[in-house]
């Protein structure tokens, strides 16, 4: 699978400290997109049971509360996506995945095994000019959608607490900056 990065703890995506995993790449060219370089269908190809050992030790090591499944875009490689999430499911009651796609463009992909993996769904294509600065949302036409029991109420308490925050993690070339960018801050 082509993994952009994996980094944890994070908090500013979704409830608890969390992992965050990144796929790489990604069709679109969204203006203002907050991982550009996460769009090219270049990358490391990671062999999913290493990636899946990987991503278990982290979260029974560190206490993780949830796992974050971002981009690029995630549904390109859903088989390989729902095969790791089958492995990490027993180990994780909570997870939140964005996509670019809408809810019924996925319709009419193959990515049920996705869906029925997860706990809570981010859809839609980043529009700068619909950049509001909120939670979870990178902009206001991207839906949240709860898919499991008692997912709402959990991410409705975290969004109702308005905690804005962004993780800085020191990378071999920079500084990665995890978190909804208002887009001028970002700029
Ligand atoms: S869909 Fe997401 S990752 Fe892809 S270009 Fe748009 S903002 Fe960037």
């Amino acid at each position: 699978m082509r993994i952009g990065r994996v980094l944890y703890p994070i908090k500013a995506l979704g409830p608890g400290e969390r992992l965050g995993i990144w796929v790489q790449g990604c069709e679109r060219s969204c203006e203002g997109c907050a991982n550009p370089e996460l769009q090219s269908m270049e990358g490391k190809e990671m062999p999913l049971p290493v990636l899946a050992a990987m991503c278990k030790a982290a979260i029974e090591d560190y206490g993780l509360k949830g796992i974050t499944i971002s981009g690029g875009e995630p549904m390109l490689q859903a088989g390989e996506l729902a095969e790791l999430l089958k492995e990490l499911r027993p180990h994780c009651d909570d997870i939140l995945l964005f996509t670019g796609y809408t809810r019924d463009e996925l319709k009419r992909m193959d990515t049920d095994s996705v869906l029925e993996n997860i706990d809570v769904l981010v859809d839609g294509v980043y529009i700068k000019e619909r950049n509001r600065g909120e939670i979870l949302r990178g902009s206001d036409n991207q839906v949240i959608h709860f898919l499991t029991d008692g997912s709402r109420e959990k991410y409705e308490a975290y969004i109702n607490e308005n905690k804005k925050t962004v993780d800085e993690f020191i990378a071999p070339d920079g500084v990665v900056a995890v978190g909804i960018h208002p887009g001028e801050t970002f700029q």
